[in-house]
């Protein structure tokens, strides 16, 4: 009888084990479970002291200033609205789509599954698309689906080994220094709290959902800004044809397009999401159609998806203080807490300028700021100043002391 149940029990964590194995499920999928999800901040942080500032040298703004602060922009260089583009899994079509909107300076996040082919001949072509602005997100490794998905199915696919496994997969085969984003494959678990946590805590910003394709409602999920939760991220529409389990695509060109003019006219946040494979390529084709009607305006700001939530919280962490101007026009001090590893993002302050005809040399750090005068705003890490009548729009990368000369 001992034997037999010694036997019995030899089986049942043999199989454990094999499942497990199966499942690549790790000792820190169970331990982890339920612990608080990252803050990105830095803990007992001073960040004026750390940029060398003392209590002294901080004061309120002065009604004579030549120069002062009016405050943080909505977007990045005062855009009214803001265009991002994603795109979904590791297929032979990624490199055509990337080529499509580098016509028509659309950014996008290319969400890849790390372990899905053909990823090692897309490798080459996504670490370009990153050197032009484009970000690359994590689509899991092996992109596992279920219909409609359960608890157990989501533990097996929100493993180490599918989170933390895909992000390091990208860092190892490109040169983009932070993996922000996160695409649910097949939109599966979006919705669930502990899958949520799990990316927060692989230090993800944010996670792109795709909801309700057995239903069709993934076409137009409608949202006109940032998703209140970051985690389950919806966005405006898509633009491709029909694929998948849904039964239509959405390729009507003057609906995709009326759907951006109310977006762009409301100054919100246009998203859409295509899958490569379910496009046509050409000029004459709706995507390019789309991309030509969104892309290359001056007003509008081109970024990928993790980019964008990191600015979001760039934006609402980031104090401004006026500093005694020791010999310059003013001095600012420009500060936050938030990790520098993980937010290199630029945000737009504007100043006012009472002088009249005066040339204005900015400095960041002691370094002087080149003025852009043209151009298409579709980076989110670079740094200038902007005249406009009286204002300055001063891109800039915080934790920084601005000087005016
Ligand atoms: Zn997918």
């Amino acid at each position: 009888m001992k034997k037999f149940i010694v036997a019995v029990l030899a089986i049942f964590l043999g199989l454990c084990g094999y499942y497990a194995w199966v499942s690549r499920l790790s000792w820190n999928d169970f331990a982890a479970f339920g612990a608080h999800p990252v803050l990105f901040e830095l803990p007992g942080d001073d960040p004026l002291a750390r940029l060398g500032v003392s209590p002294g040298e901080l004061r309120g703004p002065g009604s004579r200033d030549a120069i002062r602060y009016v405050g943080k922009t909505r977007y990045l260089n005062n855009a009214r609205a803001v265009v991002m583009h994603t795109i979904d899994d590791s297929t032979e079509f990624v490199p055509s789509c990337l080529d499509a909107m580098d016509k028509y300076g659309i950014k996008a996040t290319v969400f890849v599954s790390t372990e899905v082919e053909p990823i090692l001949r897309l490798w080459p072509r996504l670490r370009e698309a990153i050197a032009n602005g484009h970000e690359i997100g994590s689509h899991s490794r092996r992109h596992q689906c279920q219909w409609p998905d359960s608890y157990f199915f989501c533990f097996r696919a929100y493993t180490d080994y599918e989170v933390s496994g895909s992000r390091d997969d990208i860092l190892k085969n490109t040169r983009q220094p932070y993996v922000w984003s996160w695409a649910y494959p097949c939109g599966n678990c979006a919705d669930r709290e502990f899958a949520q946590r799990k990316l927060a805590r692989a230090g993800y910003l944010t996670a792109r959902a795709y909801p309700g394709e057995e239903q069709d409602l993934h076409n137009l999920p409608d949202l006109e800004t940032y998703d209140p939760n970051p985690y389950d991220a919806r966005y405006t529409q898509v633009v491709q044809k029909k694929g998948g389990i849904a039964r239509s695509g959405r390729t009507n060109v003057p609906e995709l397009n009326a759907k951006f003019d109310e977006v762009y006219q409301r100054g919100g946040i246009y998203s859409f999401l295509s899958h490569p494979q379910w496009l046509d390529f050409g000029p004459a084709k709706f995507y390019e159609q789309h991309l030509a009607y969104v892309g290359h305006r001056s007003d509008v700001w081109y970024v990928p998806m993790g980019p964008l939530y990191a600015y979001r919280m760039v934006q609402e962490k980031t104090e401004v203080r006026d500093l005694e101007p020791k010999g310059a026009l003013a001095r600012f001090a420009v500060y936050n807490r938030l990790d520098p590893k993980v937010f290199l993002n630029s945000l737009t302050l504007e100043f006012r300028d009472f002088r009249a005809g005066v040339k204005t040399v900015v400095q960041s750090n002691g370094k002087p700021l080149v003025e852009k005068t043209q151009g298409a705003t579709d980076r989110w890490d670079a740094e200038y100043y902007r005249r406009e009548n009286q204002s300055i729009f001063i891109a800039v990368r915080p934790n920084t002391i601005l000087e005016f000369r």
